[in-house]
């Protein structure tokens, strides 16, 4: 703004009226010039807080609403017609949000804090930063208004716990074998009279606990390349009968001991071989973990049973027992990572929790999905349905 009074305009004598004119005429090109940079102005600030995620709302010192961007009216629930010229306590469904505004422009400059919404669908976690307008150079003066910024942060922390849980159940499951492997060996240490047979019984739990340990470290290694870049899988056609074979020759052992048939059964019309794109060793691993634990959960004298069929462009794997089954408030939970139905039996033969987890990421990562039904007492399947090979399982239909 121009502090130093209007300046006096000097005009020559002759042609006095033309002057005039032709400097009016100039200050009104100039005005109107400035008229149009600043709508141009309001309108790209307007295009930003429109396009912000944040949300974004302004109160003058009266606490009217004179501003709210559509991030602020879906994040604070505001009535997107009417909110504006509203008081905020009406405007702004949440009152701690408001008494937030009112305490920055009593007092603080600028507060940041986190608030709790409740929803019907689930409660969201808000960071709200306030700042007070003040007229500038003068910090200490009554408020102008205020600014609000809100930013939803539910997901991030739902991850932040989920993570920590992660290395809580991580810690747990890992100190659980280091710390009974440690207490065979001491015993053994200090007993040096032990009865061979005796010590024989510490160290085979010992070797069994060591081998709990192998596979939990294993499984977590898969893991966390599934997480880390699912797209570091290497992706070829696959022939799922194949992969089946090998499976069933791995388990094959384990199987007779318990006494479980293992049988194979291809749905095939057309005579075509059943191919997946997918990561042979990913494929291995997930489909190993289903045999796995169905031959685990299985009685002596049962069968394990595994069926291929295509379904259109996907090829469909169902793996199914007729053993122990799964409760159903339990069928939702049993992808989630260490989460086990019968903790102690688990452990006790080894298993790690992370196995269903691991066959969950395979599925996803390749685009699939995996799916379980059960009846407790009676049996589950788990079906993993994968994308099929490109012009090779790509359908009956
Ligand atoms: P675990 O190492 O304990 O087998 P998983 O992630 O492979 O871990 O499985 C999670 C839990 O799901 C198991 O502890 C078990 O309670 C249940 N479960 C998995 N497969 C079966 C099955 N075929 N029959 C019954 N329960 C099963």
């Amino acid at each position: 703004m121009d502090t130093d009074g209007p300046r006096p305009i000097r005009l020559p004598l002759l042609g006095r009226n033309a002057a005039v004119e032709r400097l009016v005429r100039e200050r009104t090109w100039m005005l109107e010039q400035r008229v149009v940079e600043l709508e141009r102005e309001r309108q790209d600030l307007g295009r930003i807080l429109r396009g912000l995620s944040e949300g974004v709302v302004a109160v003058d010192r009266a606490g009217i609403v004179v501003h709210a961007n559509p991030a602020a009216i879906g994040l604070l629930g505001l009535d997107g017609a009417s909110c504006l010229g509203s008081h905020m306590f009406v405007a702004i469904p949440h009152p701690a949000a408001c008494e937030l505004i009112e305490d920055v422009m009593r007092g603080e400059g600028r507060v940041t804090r986190e608030l709790v919404i409740e929803r019907p669908e689930g409660d969201s976690v808000l960071v709200v930063a306030v700042r007070s307008l003040r007229k500038a150079g003068r910090d200490d003066g009554e408020a102008e208004g205020a600014i609000a910024v809100v930013r939803d942060v539910t997901e991030l922390r739902r991850l932040e716990r989920s993570r920590q849980d992660f290395f809580g159940n991580v810690s747990h499951e890992l100190k659980t074998p280091v710390t009974a492997i440690r207490g065979s060996i001491e015993t053994i240490i200090d007993d040096p009279e032990m009865l061979p047979e005796v010590r024989a019984r510490f160290l085979d739990g010992a070797r069994r606990h060591a081998v709990r340990l192998g596979s939990l470290v294993t499984d977590l290694i898969s893991l966390a390349r599934l997480e880390g870049d699912p797209g570091a899988l290497q992706l070829a056609p696959v022939e799922v009968e194949g992969v089946t074979c090998e499976v069933f020759a791995e388990v094959a052992e384990d199987a007779a001991r318990r006494e479980v048939r293992l049988e194979l059964e291809m749905r095939v019309d057309d005579g075509r071989e059943l191919v997946v794109e997918a990561d042979e060793e990913a494929l291995r691993q997930a489909l190993g973990n289903l045999v796995h634990n169905a031959i685990a959960h299985s009685d002596p004298g049962s069968r394990v049973l595994v069926e291929l069929w295509r379904d259109g462009a996907f090829l469909l794997i169902a793996v199914t027992d007729e053993g122990t089954g799964i409760p159903a408030e339990a069928l939702e939970r049993v992808f989630e990572r260490f989460y086990r139905v019968d903790a102690a039996r688990s452990r006790a033969r080894g298993g790690t929790g992370i196995g269903l987890s691991i066959v969950k990421h395979v599925a996803q990562a390749h685009g699939g999905s995996v799916t379980v039904a059960s009846t407790p007492g009676a049996g589950s399947t788990f079906t993993l349905r994968l994308p099929g090979s490109a012009g090779v399982a790509g359908g009956n239909s």
